[in-house]
């Protein structure tokens, strides 16, 4: 388990391809052109995303591409602190990656290693992840949406007095094989349930491949849907599923009482390039990032409640230590509202509008909190 393998993203197609199938070519004299039109796109679209998601580099960071990495994102002193070290690649960490034991690398921005794509979702390809997510989802509720409908229609062609809703069906005059005119002219009567489910059966007899294939889309799909409003939620709120965890540490912290906060001081520039020229990365004071915000605050974690002394050289900030009891007081340097989040996931090394100006002296932008957790 702790290495990667494809067996979830073949069982994955082979679940896709097994029930276009067995489903597509049993609804397809039924279907309407448009119908048609969209089912072929729809049937299409998850394989191009679920190969771009898998075969593109999530973001892997090298020594070729650390300085390109550390462009991103600033450092924002809560959960990523200049000069932290990944052991296992022997390098610097930039700000949002995280080392994936699994891929056995580091990846800039990692969301999380999904086994799915059998690949890390990352600042390289969570576009195509997110893609991916849509157009299954889509697959799934379109698919068994249109399946059942199809189904219903031959229930109704052999009995008229169906409906695929039950609280629409009506019990048949005198026999099943009633006419839709003669049953109707009789006085209707709700169909029972029990009834109305063995007209379906009936259907799910007869079309049985279109059936369990439209059941299975319709039970998927709000699974799908459900794993998309994550992934937006996240977005929404400028965190990667890995922040939202580390976020959750310090929330327990901060109940505890154990975290403070203090103002950074404007000169903390230099102390990223000692860091990062440590590190062996060179041409560091060309280095400056694209986002137009730096951290305001550093976050520290106390052993024993108490502040540390507000003359420690080794901790980055000036002036008092304020203690944080709530997520509420600290923020998340990296949500720059929903608009801006989507199109740093959507377009690759988007240029902010940084107005030119050194990251100290940016200012302006909507200040955002950390979710509650
Ligand atoms: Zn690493
Ligand atoms: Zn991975």
């Amino acid at each position: 388990m702790n290495d990667k393998h494809p067996t979830i993203v073949i069982f994955f197609l082979i679940l896709l391809v097994g029930s276009e199938y067995m489903a597509v070519p049993s609804a397809w004299p039924f279907l309407t052109g448009m119908q048609r039109v969209i089912v072929v796109i729809l049937c299409m679209l998850p394989y191009v995303f679920l190969y771009l998601a898998t075969y593109s580099d999530p973001g892997t960071i090298s020594m070729g591409s650390l300085k390109y990495h550390l462009s991103l994102y600033p450092y924002d002193y809560a959960l990523f602190h200049p000069g932290a070290q990944c052991y296992t690649c022997r390098m610097l960490k930039p700000p949002r990656s995280k080392h994936c034991p699994i891929c056995k690398r580091c990846i800039g921005r990692l969301d999380h290693h999904c086994i799915f794509i059998n690949n890390c979702v990352g600042v390289g390809n969570h576009h195509w992840f997110f893609l991916l997510l849509l157009s299954t989802a889509l697959l799934t509720s379109y698919g068994g949406w249109t399946g059942l409908h199809v189904l219903g229609d031959r229930v109704i062609e052999r009995f008229p007095s169906w409906s695929l809703l039950p609280w629409r069906a009506y019990k048949a005059a005198d026999s099943d094989s009633a006419v839709a005119g003669t049953v109707l002219a009789a006085a209707p009567r709700k169909m029972k349930f029990d009834m109305w489910l063995m007209y379906l059966s009936w259907g799910m007899k007869n079309f049985v491949h279109l059936g369990s294939v439209s059941l299975l889309g319709i039970l998927i799909s709000p699974l799908v849907w459900g794993l998309l409003a994550y992934n937006l939620w996240n977005i929404w709120t400028g965190q990667t599923t890995n922040e939202s965890l580390k976020w959750s540490d310090w929330k327990y912290d901060m109940d505890d009482g154990l975290v403070y906060k203090r103002r950074m001081s404007h000169e903390r520039r230099p102390a990223v390039v000692a860091a990062i020229a440590e590190a062996g990365v060179t041409d560091t004071l060309s280095l400056s990032t694209r986002w137009p915000a730096e951290a305001e605050h550093v976050l520290v974690r106390s052993e024993d409640g108490n502040p540390p002394a507000p003359n420690r050289e080794d901790l980055p900030g000036v002036g008092e230590w304020e203690r944080v009891w709530t997520l509420r007081n600290v923020e998340n340097l990296y949500d720059l509202g929903f608009l801006n989040n989507l199109k740093d996931i959507f377009i690759p090394n988007y240029q902010f509008n940084t107005n030119g100006l050194p990251p100290a002296e940016r200012r302006g932008r909507p200040r955002r909190r950390v979710p509650m957790k």
